[in-house]
């Protein structure tokens, strides 16, 4: 007999010998990933199908539990492709993720269809009151029967009919709003053939600017767009008011011109769907279907953090006109202050007062020392270790990766961080789990986590040099990390960051207060050619620029968030004047007319797009968390308090969403969150 020992092995299905059992990054080819994606499906299904007709009653350990231990081949499919793609992709990676995205959504509505699963899950929820359940089981029980609840499992038949039909006329509508977004941008097209219209724009920008003309097939001239890394500089440099103007208002009215590409009755008949999906559910707005699984739980509560920060960051808006005003007087030319002129003032302004050059700042910030920086607050905090790996199998050789241990020396998880710009990294930075936490069989299985950037990368004369921006940014991914590192959960479901969207940017965002504290800064930043440590009058100039412009940035923000929510009270939308709305909505909060929201309607893809509905105060909200939860370290005179971290630790850092989240909060904290500290920080009081 011949036995098949040639035959070619797929490294993501038969997961070979590594380090720490990571993904074999080295040994992975693009033509794994398709049939790892069906094998995966494959056996999730009849993982699903087992559960579905077992013929035993439904138990929490039989369906719940074994739902939640399912599709772990899946899970790391996805981990491994959905890394890669957006690190270091490619067009066929682009091309595979189309047809896989569409396989495993596709799975997942199969999943949440399927009936026989859903009464098994129904019945042990009827009866969760009598099992027994501990805490986290109780809390796995009620969010898995609420994720195929929300998704109309328990609909009748006749209402799932419906919201089959309305999901997909809203998924229609999604796309072809986020379609005329593009469109519009990309067809505004301002060429300007003069260079002395470009007085006082940067160099860099300039360049920009001709580069992207000669593309277009207008060398010689300089072209800019109503997209912002295009207008951006304009309106904070160029001298020209009606390039600045023209460039604002083409950017403000994006699906706003009554042509094909216009978006308010795609708006209209969107928010009318909503309220009629609400309604299917029982509820008579969409924000309260939405924000049952927030934290916020309820519109009330979220309009209630906003309202909070409103009228402080429009007081403070005012003061700020009227400073700008100041200096557009003293040029003597008799104009009054307009939202096309408040960026480029304000740099004026940012000048004469803060004298803070980026450039200067930059030769403290060298990568490996903020890097260096962050591991020891955690190792401060938390008694972290850091230990960098060598010879881990990675997906791109930039990719630096570190065991991290507990202070007993206990393994923690894998950190991977790939900092560097590339062609075929998507722009911005994140924290991605490519394995959870989880414990089964009484194995605490460990996290495999990675942060992305794109840092400036190092040249032959110098070191990777970092902004405070960029400071910023590496310490909030981190802080994404380490809430993915510290989980301590049983079910992967509720393991980690899996926690409503209004709370996970907490654990984040409050990691950023530490790179501000002198005492911190003194620990990472050295100039990269003298050794010496960050100045005195330097670390001032960035404490005092911290509150620098802060009313018209939040009130642009708040003014889009208290917009989202405006939209999701409604209770009929079926003669929605979208241009009316939106202006009662300003008015109605008293937005000043030298600022425009962030967003406006016809423009506004995260709430009409991108999933975002109703949710973008979770920023306003989250916020608010962590400039609360930092305060209670500062309250104690300590910024490392033993006391306080180990409670952030255990009460939440460790807990996933195995709790309400508020209830965490609340056990931290001892009490609500208070939105003062958030004002204080941002110098409103
Ligand atoms: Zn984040």
């Amino acid at each position: 007999m011949i036995t098949a020992c040639n035959k070619p092995t797929n490294p993501l299905i038969d997961q070979p010998d590594t380090p720490y059992g990571v993904p074999a990054f080295d040994q992975v080819k693009l033509e794994h990933y398709e049939p790892a994606f069906e094998e995966a499906i494959r056996r999730n299904r009849l993982e699903i199908e087992a559960i579905a007709t077992n013929p035993d009653e439904p138990t929490f350990e039989n369906t719940i539990a074994a739902l939640d231990r399912s599709g772990k081949l899946l899970d790391r499919v996805e981990g491994v492709f959905f890394n890669v793609l957006e690190a270091d992709g490619n067009d066929e990676m682009q091309a595979i993720a189309e047809r896989v995205t569409a396989q495993v959504t596709a799975f997942g509505d199969e999943i949440m269809l399927n009936e026989q699963l859903f009464a098994r899950i129904k019945a042990v929820y009827e009866q969760r009151e009598n099992l027994n359940l501990n805490a986290e089981e109780m809390r796995l029980t009620e969010e898995t029967y609420r994720t195929f609840a929300i998704n109309g499992a328990d609909l009748p038949a006749d209402k799932k009919e419906r919201l089959k039909e309305i999901n997909q006329e809203l998924s229609q509508l999604s796309l072809k709003f986020g379609n005329n977004v593009v469109e519009e941008t990309n067809h505004c097209q301002i060429f300007i053939t003069d260079e002395a219209e470009l007085k006082g724009l940067p160099t860099g920008a300039k360049q920009a600017a001709a580069e992207e003309a000669e593309a277009a097939g207008h060398p010689g001239e300089w072209l800019f767009m109503p997209k912002r890394t295009s207008f951006t500089p304009v309106l904070q440099y160029c001298e020209n008011r009606e390039l600045r103007k023209q460039l604002l208002l083409a950017y403000t009215t994006r699906g706003n011109h009554n042509n094909e590409f216009d978006n308010k009755e795609i708006i209209r008949r969107t928010m009318q769907l909503r309220i009629e999906k609400a309604n299917l559910f029982g509820f008579t707005r969409p924000a309260d279907y939405i924000l049952q699984e927030s934290m916020a739980k309820t519109p009330e509560a979220a309009y209630e953090c906003l309202k909070a920060v409103w009228e402080p960051s429009v007081r403070k808006a005012k003061e700020e006109a009227a400073e700008l005003q100041k200096l557009m007087d003293a040029e003597g030319k008799g104009e009054k202050l307009e939202p096309w002129d408040w960026w480029f003032y304000t740099e004026k302004l940012r000048a004469a007062k803060y004298d803070l050059d980026e450039e200067q700042l930059k030769p403290y910030f060298q990568l490996e020392n903020v890097r260096k920086g962050v591991f020891d607050v955690a190792k401060q905090l938390y008694g972290l270790n850091f230990e960098p790996l060598n010879n881990m199998p990675v997906y791109n050789k930039e990719v630096e990766v570190f065991k991290v241990t507990d202070a007993d020396g206990s393994f923690i998880g894998i950190y991977y961080t790939d900092y560097f710009p590339r062609a075929g990294k998507r722009p911005g930075a994140w924290m991605n789990d490519i394995s959870h936490q989880y414990v089964e069989d009484g194995v605490n299985h460990r996290p495999v986590i990675v942060n992305v950037g794109n840092f400036n990368r190092p040249t032959s004369d110098k070191p990777a040099l970092l902004s405070m921006d960029d400071v910023e940014t590496l310490f909030h991914e981190f802080g994404h990390a380490l809430h993915g590192f510290l989980s301590q959960c049983t079910y992967k479901s509720l393991a980690g960051t899996n926690t409503p969207r209004d709370f996970v940017e907490f654990p984040s965002q409050v990691m950023e207060n530490w790179c501000y504290e002198p005492e911190v800064m003194k620990t990472y930043a050295f100039h990269y050619q003298t050794g010496e440590v960050i100045p005195d009058s330097l670390i001032e100039k960035i404490q005092r620029t911290r509150t620098f412009n802060k009313g018209f940035v939040e009130t642009e923000l708040l003014c889009a968030s208290i917009l989202d929510m405006d939209y999701h009270v409604l209770t009929n939308a079926d003669s929605l004047d979208v241009d009316k709305f939106e202006a009662e909505s300003m008015q109605k909060m008293g937005m000043i007319p030298e600022i425009i929201v962030r967003y406006r309607s016809t423009f506004f893809n995260h709430i009409f797009t991108t999933g975002y509905e109703a949710g973008y105060y979770s920023y306003t909200w989250s916020a608010v968390l962590d400039a609360d939860c930092f305060h209670a370290f500062k309250e104690t005179g300590n910024l490392f308090d033993q006391r306080v971290a180990t409670s952030l630790r255990k009460n939440i850092l460790e807990r996933g969403n195995t709790q309400d989240c508020a209830e965490l909060y609340r056990n931290f904290r001892g009490k609500e969150a208070n939105p003062e500290f958030l004002l204080e920080r941002l110098g409103m009081k």
